[in-house]
């Protein structure tokens, strides 16, 4: 049910610093940039072959998971995302192996996606994104 690694979010605390050195200075293709009113994040979206790089930041200072992340840890990488097919039936696998998500699972993401996040107590400290991309 896993495809590949869907992107990687990176918590960052200046979005337009980030997106300046991960597009004009790695050389990466920005895909846009989107505000996830439910998550609290501006999120802008890199393409790197398959994958993508996902630099977010929060609306509010300290305020959201992401905020949140960035006062207990400072800039890094916050999740790992793997691309599923088949959110729910992905969901209901690993919630049967007693897995635990974070939130309510599944739920609207950026880019359109379907999203659920696994607990990171569960998946040895990394917090694990599963995604469905919209079919096109
Ligand atoms: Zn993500």
């Amino acid at each position: 049910m896993i495809r590949r690694i869907d992107h990687i979010g990176i918590a960052v605390r200046d979005l337009d610093k980030a997106v300046a050195l991960y597009r004009d200075t790695l050389g990466l293709k920005s895909l846009g940039l989107e505000t996830v009113e439910s998550e609290g994040v501006r999120v802008a979206l890199l393409e790197v072959g398959e994958s993508r790089i996902e630099l977010l930041t929060p609306l509010k200072p300290g305020e959201g998971p992401i905020g949140k992340f960035l006062e207990a840890r400072g800039e890094g990488v916050h999740h790992v995302c793997l691309g599923v097919e088949g959110i729910g039936k992905s969901i209901a696998a690993l919630t049967e192996v007693g897995l635990p998500f974070v939130g309510a699972a599944p739920r609207l993401g950026a880019h359109g996606c379907m999203v659920a996040f696994l607990h990171p107590k569960a998946t040895c400290g990394v917090l694990i994104e599963l995604s469905e991309r919209p079919s096109p």
